[in-house]
């Protein structure tokens, strides 16, 4: 079998086809490759029987261009080093393109974590965020972690407690960590963060009829035929927000199994179905497949990988027939895979711009935390008095009135999840503008083009910290 570059290696590929097409000295460039450091940790912890057993984990923390440097925590069974270095180094460029001024960081515990109860959990979780303020790989200045595959707000709130725990009273504190629960300091609107980030790439990247027009494709969602893979944070919410713009859920996938329905299924009905039996499979009017990666090969217009990394692989690739990938993972189409649908004309929208929905409202969190009070707080009341000023005026000159609903949709001011969900389209159109207008300039598919963005806007950072004179 033709072995394949790894994640890490795959990364690196992207990164140096980009680079060369930019004109920065080669030691800028090697520089903004280059992991800035990287902790490798093992710890015992004592599990539920009394064994005990040594975990192994990591943080690495990409590039210190701008401070902190953010990225998720990841729970996997296989992580490695190389697969937490090609994360933190993805982090670094989807920060620059969605113009977040963090450096690229990212985490990783290699568990698997159906084997562990909640106490276990807990204790590697505390013991990790312990070891980090150790040697100073967290803090709401230097290093701000957030959850990934496998972690999610309870993670959150157990390493914050560690963190407050451990370190000096610190009115910032609440920003040492970002996707926690809303009565810990999280933002509303972060949980679906990424998904609904995916969502407005996906839409966004539907609605260029010149650019579908070579895939047989029509501009708009409505009616696309969508494969999602994996069904947790960013599988789910990515599925319910491209069904609910009016895209046809054909295939859903979990770790056991998958299934398909061509007349469409219902995502939520699907969850449910696998809460009360334990499983995706045999769910109402829907086939089963024989196996988790069929569900990758299924006839459908838009597939969207949202598990793990190397999904789609020049093995499988041959058989994918979606029109357009919406990487939802981080790295779920290998280099060479990627190639090969590019030559067959597929669009893929790459990872490193397509999941940046988790990190810019990761973003807002942090911003949050620092300013000590909800979006919305000091506006809402004032433009909800001003818009029914407004509207009363109107119908008092029409004589004409506009009914309660309409009168209350148009009256009522932006509240926190409001401005969240509305910065979060905004970012997400705006970058998907300027990678598609690098990509026309240039001539290069849109994870290169995203890749040059990011490049430029990191290389300019160290020229403007004067670090490259
Ligand atoms: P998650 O743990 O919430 O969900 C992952 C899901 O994938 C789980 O339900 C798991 O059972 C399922 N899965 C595992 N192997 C599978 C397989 N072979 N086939 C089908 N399903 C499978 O994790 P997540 O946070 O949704 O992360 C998913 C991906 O998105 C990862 O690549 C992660 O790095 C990336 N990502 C996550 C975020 C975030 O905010 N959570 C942000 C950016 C990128």
């Amino acid at each position: 079998m033709q072995s394949e570059p790894n994640f890490f290696q795959t990364v690196n590929i992207y990164i140096d086809q980009a680079a060369a097409l930019t004109n920065h000295p080669q030691g800028l460039l090697q520089y903004i490759k280059a992991c800035n450091s990287v902790y490798h940790i093992s710890f015992p912890i004592e599990r539920d029987d009394g064994s005990i057993e040594v975990i192994e984990a990591w943080r690495a923390e990409h590039s210190h261009h701008r401070l902190p440097v953010k990225g998720g925590i990841r729970y996997a069974a296989n992580v490695t080093e190389d697969e937490v270095m090609a994360l933190a180094a993805l982090m670094t460029f989807k920060c620059a393109i969605v113009d977040v001024p963090f450096g690229g960081g990212k985490g990783g515990v290699r568990i698997s974590r159906p084997r562990y109860s909640p106490r276990e959990l807990e204790s590697i979780t505390r013991r990790y965020a312990y070891e980090l303020v150790k040697k100073n790989f967290i803090g709401p200045a230097v290093d701000v972690p957030a959850p990934d595959y496998g972690t999610g707000p309870r993670e959150m709130a157990w390493i914050l407690d560690t963190y407050q725990t451990m370190t000096k009273p610190d009115p910032d504190v609440y920003g040492c960590v970002t996707g926690k629960p809303v009565e810990l300091g999280g933002v509303r609107g972060r949980v679906e963060a990424t998904g609904r980030g995916v969502f407005f790439g996906v839409r966004q990247a539907c609605e260029h009829a010149e650019d579908l027009k070579p895939l047989g494709l029509a501009p708009g969602l409505a009616g696309k035929r969508v494969v999602v893979q994996g069904l947790g944070n960013v599988g789910y919410h990515s599925a319910k927000f491209l069904q609910e713009a009016g895209a046809l859920l054909v295939g859903l996938s979990e770790y056991e199994g998958a299934i398909y329905n061509s007349a469409g299924l219902d995502v939520d009905s699907v969850v449910a179905h696998r809460r009360e039996t334990g499983k995706i499979l045999d769910f109402p009017g829907a086939v089963n497949l024989a196996s988790t990666l069929e569900v990758l090969e299924l006839d459908c217009d838009i597939l969207v990988p949202a598990a793990l990394e190397n999904q789609i692989t020049i093995h499988n690739a041959p058989r994918v027939k979606a029109r357009i990938v919406a990487e939802a993972a981080n790295g779920p189409v290998t280099a060479d895979a990627a190639a090969y649908l590019a030559r067959k004309g597929v669009l893929i929208i790459p990872d490193v711009y397509l999941n940046a929905g988790g990190v810019t409202v990761s973003y807002f969190e942090w911003l949050k935390n620092l300013s000590h009070v909800r979006f919305g707080r000091l506006q809402k009341r004032f433009d909800q008095t001003a818009n029914t000023r407004m509207l009363l005026a109107i119908e008092n000159l029409t004589g004409r009135n506009f009914g309660p609903e309409v009168f209350q949709a148009l009256a009522s001011g932006a509240g926190e999840e409001d401005l969240v969900n509305s910065g979060l389209e905004e970012t997400m159109i705006e970058a998907y503008n300027a990678i598609r207008e690098v990509s026309l300039r240039r001539r290069v598919d849109l994870r290169t083009a995203a890749f040059v963005l990011a490049i430029d806007k990191v290389a300019m950072s160290y020229l403007e910290l004067g670090i490259f004179p």
